[in-house]
């Protein structure tokens, strides 16, 4: 017997004969003599939904709306699961964040969990009840509902798991493992059977969306086994562990792209001591995650554009901040640009070996793709590039690094 969470994505719950197949599923697992608590998202298509209307209202929304908005779609899931449960004869009971409580920090639309009471849940499933967690939300400091980002089931599911000391954290999604790059544009993209926390973090901090970065740090933190595996087909999926449970480390690991990301420019900004402060200062105030930055001295050597990159949906803001402060920074012009998409090579053999940039600046060249802005990590680099090239450039950076499967 084993302690399990299960979490099953939007894709796997979204439409109800769906829901009906994980109930199936989830009473598979009780039946094989496992206690289980199961993490859900909203339906596929629902969040993104519920986003839009709050957009359409107010592009700069309170947090604490959008919150109390996009929060709903995992109630009706949860609510709806747990019906399916009941009907297959499965004791069920559904859970939202203020319930458990799953409480967070107070940073609305992007909180982070700060602790989790699973007494009464552990007391119900040690008598056989399985509870059906909904996932992305929790309950704040001011005692409203927050969430933890998009893809938070993730994290839920982990925290979930690592708070009730799980064997282990299945999350069901809509493809049976993590691969290389993203099976969905890269058809000779191979699965991983295994692949390192640290790997994963960087895949996820990069873009690949199959994990949420959050639930990677967590998991590793606490050391918490997670699986990634199908909801609709019966075989093992990919295993998040140690680096030394890995047999054969590959070089790289994996190839990974963003296009949530908008490139900002600065144009024209006095060169001199503290600029950067004043920049980037007020954007941190703000609460905008940079991610990669460059500045350019500009030909009169005086002034210096500053070049960087924030999510698609902290431009908006990053804008109004920019200019509300205009006066203390001094510049010309913004210039924000989103049409641009992040390529990244993650793997942790880049620590040992030289000539893995050069490979990847040769082979978008070779492709006639201008790289506008480049990062680096310790076992990653990432390059800013157009977004019309996202799909040529991941797919030849895949058959330059030898990713590609054999058929
Ligand atoms: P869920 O709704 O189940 O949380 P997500 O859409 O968040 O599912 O994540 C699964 C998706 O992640 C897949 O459909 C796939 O397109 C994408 N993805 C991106 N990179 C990878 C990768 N390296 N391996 C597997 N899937 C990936
Ligand atoms: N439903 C939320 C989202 O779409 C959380 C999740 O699916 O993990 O972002
Ligand atoms: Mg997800």
């Amino acid at each position: 017997m084993a302690r399990l969470v299960l979490k099953f994505g939007g894709t796997s719950v979204g439409t109800v004969e769906r829901i009906q197949n994980v109930a199936r599923r989830v009473k598979a697992v009780v039946d094989a003599g496992n206690e289980v608590a199961v993490v859900v998202s909203a339906m596929s298509g629902e969040t993104n939904k519920l986003v839009g209307f709050c957009r359409e209202i107010a592009p700069l929304h309170d947090a604490r709306e959008y919150d109390a908005v996009v929060a709903s779609g995992e109630q009706v899931t949860a609510g709806l699961l747990s019906m399916a449960l009941q009907e297959l004869g499965v004791s069920a009971r559904s859970w939202l964040g203020w319930q458990i409580p799953l409480e967070t920090d107070g940073a609305h639309g992007a909180a982070r969990i700060m602790g989790i009471d699973t007494a009464e849940i552990e007391r119900r499933m040690k008598e056989g009840q399985v509870a059906v967690v909904a996932g992305f939300q929790g309950i704040g400091p001011d005692r409203r509902i927050a969430t933890l980002g998009r893809g938070g089931s993730d994290t839920s599911a982990v925290a979930l798991a690592a708070a009730m000391k799980a064997d282990r954290c299945d999350i069901y999604t809509d493809v049976d493992g993590v691969y290389t790059t993203d099976p969905r544009i890269v058809e000779r993209a191979r699965k991983l059977d295994r692949i390192t926390y640290e790997e994963m973090l960087e895949m996820a901090s990069v873009g690949a969306k199959v994990l949420q970065i959050r639930s990677v740090e967590m998991a590793m933190k606490h050391r918490v086994r997670v699986q990634v595996l199908s909801s609709f087909e019966d075989k093992p999926g990919t295993l998040v562990v140690d680096e030394d449970e890995i047999v054969e480390q590959e070089l790289i690991s994996g190839i990974a792209y963003s296009r949530d990301e908008a490139k900002v420019t600065v144009v024209k900004v006095s060169d001199r001591p503290g600029v950067a402060a004043a920049v980037f200062g007020p954007l941190a105030d703000a609460n905008v995650n940079v991610d990669m930055i460059v500045q350019n001295v500009s030909d009169d050597g005086s002034t210096t554009d500053v070049t960087f990159t924030v999510g698609k949906s902290d431009l908006a803001l990053a804008q109004k901040v920019l200019d509300d402060h205009r006066a203390a920074i001094g510049f010309e012009s913004i210039h924000a640009d989103g049409n641009v998409a992040k390529i990244s090579v993650i793997g942790v053999g880049m620590r040992s070996h030289a000539g893995i940039a050069r490979l990847m600046f040769e082979t978008l060249a070779q492709k006639g793709i201008n790289i506008q802005v480049i990062s680096t990590s310790e076992i990653k680099i990432s390059v800013l590039v157009a977004a019309e090239y996202t799909e040529l450039a991941v797919r030849a950076l895949h058959t330059a690094y030898g990713l590609d499967s054999a058929a």
